[in-house]
């Protein structure tokens, strides 16, 4: 269980998110909507502890009862938080095996671990060449995009977020990463999918659908929120 309380986050002297209050239950997926700008990969980044957001003593992020604010993004990687990037980052020199070999140390055994990686490659049709390649670098984006969910899967977190995971994404790319991820994450593991679009929750089938605007949460509600988005836009929420 996640938890936000009064969270809110500046960057520099600019306030971005304002008092967002909300609990993400165990094994429940959620769509986390709104318009460009309206603070969603910030909210990613102040759960996962990016160091330029500072949050007032009154904002709480508590993983379980543990306030996790002071933890640096290493110590909430640890402790079960994964964030997949909006904007993957090339990582020269490193591929996803060392990178998955450094993570799963003491978990897995390197030899089974690389064997488990260019079986799920397969499944989301990842060629074998890029799993050697510098991470990122000089992939598409639906690539990078498909290694992010093959990193999601391998290191099992507790609590996942997707920033943008379709974006750049086409249609039997999307098709094959939300399925992947709803076939090989614990079904115990919080799902959030950052997006703007509805596309991405035909096949996710979120829970709950969350939308924020201008830096808060403005509206909860089921499936159906989604599909009055879709067919109004965000203006009339
Ligand atoms: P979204 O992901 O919903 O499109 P963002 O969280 O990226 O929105 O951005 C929310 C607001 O915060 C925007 O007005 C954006 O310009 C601002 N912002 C994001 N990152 C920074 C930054 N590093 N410095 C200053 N402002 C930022
Ligand atoms: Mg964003």
């Amino acid at each position: 269980m996640l938890t936000l309380t009064h969270l809110s986050a500046s960057i520099g002297d600019k306030e971005i998110l304002h008092d967002l209050s909300f609990t993400f239950e165990p094994g429940k997926s959620y769509a986390l909507m709104g318009p460009n700008g309206s603070g969603k990969s910030t909210l990613a980044s102040a759960i996962m502890g990016h160091p330029n957001i500072v949050t007032p003593p009154t904002s709480q992020v508590l993983m379980g009862t543990e306030d996790i604010k002071p933890l640096t993004p290493d110590e909430r990687s640890r402790l079960g938080i994964f964030l997949s990037f909006q904007t993957p980052l090339e990582i020269p020199g490193v591929s996803v095996f060392d990178l998955l070999r450094i993570a799963l140390e003491k978990k897995m055994d390197p030899v089974m671990m690389h064997q488990q990686v260019k079986m799920y490659a397969k499944e989301l049709h990842i060629k074998d060449e890029l799993l050697k390649r510098s991470l990122n670098v000089g992939f598409s984006g639906g690539e990078k995009k498909k290694l992010e969910a093959l990193q999601a899967v391998m290191l099992a977190p507790k609590f996942a977020l997707f920033d943008e995971i379709d974006t750049g994404v086409d249609v039997d790319a999307l098709k094959s990463i939300a399925t992947f991820l709803k076939k090989h994450l614990p079904k115990t593991t919080t799902l959030v999918f950052i997006t703007h679009s509805t596309r991405l929750l035909t096949y996710v089938k979120p829970d709950m659908v969350l939308v924020m605007k201008d830096g808060t949460l403005v509206k909860t509600g089921g499936a159906e929120l989604a599909k009055e988005i879709e067919t109004h836009g965000f203006e009339t929420l």
